[in-house]
């Protein structure tokens, strides 16, 4: 619309300053809740719940679970309640949260950094196995997700995991989510610098306490000394950089994520060396709990905070109000022309390996996470990675166990050579669990993996790069759909003989790194869900038989 001009009918008029309705910023004194997500975190400290579910809730069954608790406060120790089965995605919009509500729930567990010792692995499998139905996903967040869970068991779950040094405290909720790591942290011969103390300290510190669990909306971290992250889409990201003064530390991004407003991430121009992280980090989160806007949950996230302010202001606010000093400015960090996912076997700067595996789509199982811990410290190590690929790494593997190893992880479904689409496909949970899920993603993954392995085998040796193929349930962005080469957005599409039936929006050209963008949501352009396999079929063989030597996809 166009603005007034002296010649419209409006001009000569005292224009009165336009009322901006408040964004519910504290800092601005906005204080009073908004909506019933800032009220309900401002009735109770969300992470007191965890003694409700112990002392009442755990004794008293689903029944005895307060609503606010249940859809609200839950979420803060992980627990969401996982969709009825049986009820179909067009019906997702249309129902009640109660009516979608199962007396089951999905469990996260936090597992900063992807890292865990094979012991720990074990622990997750046999939790698995004995509370879970034997079901584990590995997210693209490097946790692992249970479903199925009855919140009788949660304290003893509670308990096995703490015990064995593990946690669900903020693994979903308004709060700090698991920092994300580099696989190979530590083990990397191009590692520019080890991020983990800098990981184990945030979480040491800050995961839990009170004044970061009452968010505007979730917190997305990202430390790594390698760009194998998806840094361009964390609400902060530190990425290892080597300063040409001062030696290897961190390029510091804010104000990036995904959902239904992507935006990639915007660099702060500073370099931070590995012990100022935490505090960094507290400077760019308290910015975030003080003047992040509160009013509207879909405009919560730091993202639009950033956009409006930019980077220069985001800075000078971080320097001077929360740090009391400049930063040091730096370099931005080196990007790969491909992607790292740490499939395959590399040698590590100590010079024993690591061996990436992928599953499809990220799901496992109990028996299969115990059956991985097992074989790897058949094969002489303890350490096991998950990456936010949803593939999963053995650390610190002897030469002479290579082999069997590889086989036996071949025999668990987890390969380690895999075709460019088993390595290239991630799914979000979808309509199996979800509660906001329109399509099925898994097993449409599975099924995909399997048709393109058979269909494209005569073209698979031509493929020299990853074809990533991400699906997600509905528009929100869990499986990071605008970051694929071929994204995939659940919704129901009409067939050829007019009926709705589940199907995608296609979103094609998205990636990270090197030239960084969301790929290009093509108008109209739709598939359901039986036509998927031939779709992306027809678009992989044009692009290998008309790309140029080295080419990504196309933009
Ligand atoms: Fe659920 Fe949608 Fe996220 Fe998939 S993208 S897990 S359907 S919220």
């Amino acid at each position: 619309m166009a603005s007034p001009t002296r010649d419209t009918p409006n001009a000569g008029r005292t224009a009165r300053p336009k009322q901006r309705r408040g964004e519910g910023q504290w800092a601005l004194g906005y204080r009073e809740p908004l909506n019933p997500n800032e009220r309900s975190k401002k009735d109770d400290n969300p992470l007191n719940v965890r003694a409700r579910i112990e002392n009442i809730y755990a004794n008293g069954g689903f029944d005895s679970i307060d609503p606010g608790d249940l859809r609200g406060r839950f979420r803060w120790y992980g627990l969401y309640t996982q969709r009825k089965p049986g009820i179909d995605g067009g019906r997702t919009a249309t129902l009640e949260p109660e009516e979608l509500d199962d007396e089951y729930f999905m469990l996260r567990v936090r597992l900063d950094g992807g890292a865990l010792s094979t012991e720990q692995l074990s622990v997750l499998g046999e939790i698995s196995q004995t509370y879970a139905r034997d079901t584990a996903d590995i997210t693209d967040r490097q946790n692992i997700q249970y479903h199925w869970i009855q919140v009788e068991d949660m304290p003893t779950i509670w308990q096995k995991l703490e015990d064995a040094g593990m946690t669900t405290m903020e693994a979903c909720g308004d709060s700090p989510r698991v920092i994300l790591g580099s696989p190979v942290a530590g083990i990397s011969a191009e590692e520019v610098i080890d991020g983990t103390p800098a990981i184990d300290e945030i979480k040491r510190r800050f995961v839990g306490d009170p004044k970061f669990a009452n968010l505007p909306r979730k917190f997305k971290t990202a430390v790594s000394g390698l760009p194998d992250v998806a840094h361009e889409i964390h609400d902060v990201a530190f990425v290892g950089v080597h300063h040409p003064e001062h030696g290897p530390g961190f390029d510091v991004w804010v104000g990036g994520g995904l959902s239904t407003n992507p935006m990639i991430g915007q660099r702060l121009g500073a370099w931070v060396p590995l012990d100022e992280v935490p505090d960094v980090w507290e400077g760019v989160i308290s910015i975030f709990r003080d003047y992040g806007y509160r009013r509207l949950r879909s405009r919560a996230r730091i993202k639009f905070l950033v956009k409006d302010w930019g980077a220069e202001k985001f800075r000078e606010t971080l320097e001077t109000k929360y740090l009391g000093r400049t930063l040091i400015d730096g370099p931005a960090p080196e990007v790969p022309a491909q992607p790292l996912d740490h499939v395959g076997t590399h040698r590590q700067h100590d010079g024993n390996y690591y061996v990436g595996a992928a599953p499809i789509a990220g799901r496992v199982s109990g028996s299969t996470l115990l059956a991985v811990a097992k074989a790897a410290e058949r094969a002489g190590s303890t350490r096991v990675r998950l990456t936010p690929q949803q593939k999963l790494v053995v650390l610190d593997v002897p030469e002479a166990e290579l082999g069997s190893l590889r086989g036996e992880l071949a025999d668990l479904g987890l390969q380690t050579e895999p075709s460019p689409w088993r390595r290239g496909v991630m799914a979000c949970t979808g309509i199996e669990y979800c509660k906001l899920a329109i399509v099925e993603t898994k097993a449409r993954a599975h099924e995909l993996v399997a048709d393109l392995e058979r269909r494209l085998a005569d073209i698979q040796s031509g493929v020299d790069a990853p074809v990533s193929v991400h699906l997600n349930g509905c528009p929100n962005s869990c499986a990071r759909i605008q970051t694929a080469d071929i994204g995939l957005k659940g919704q129901i599409v009409t067939d050829a003989d007019g009926n709705q039936v589940e199907g995608f929006q296609v979103h094609l050209g998205g990636g990270l790194g090197l030239d960084a963008g969301f790929g290009r949501k093509l108008r109209g352009h739709k598939v359901t869900s039986a036509e998927l396999t031939d779709y992306v079929e027809r678009v992989v063989r044009n692009f290998v038989e008309q790309r140029a030597d080295g080419e990504r996809f196309p933009q």
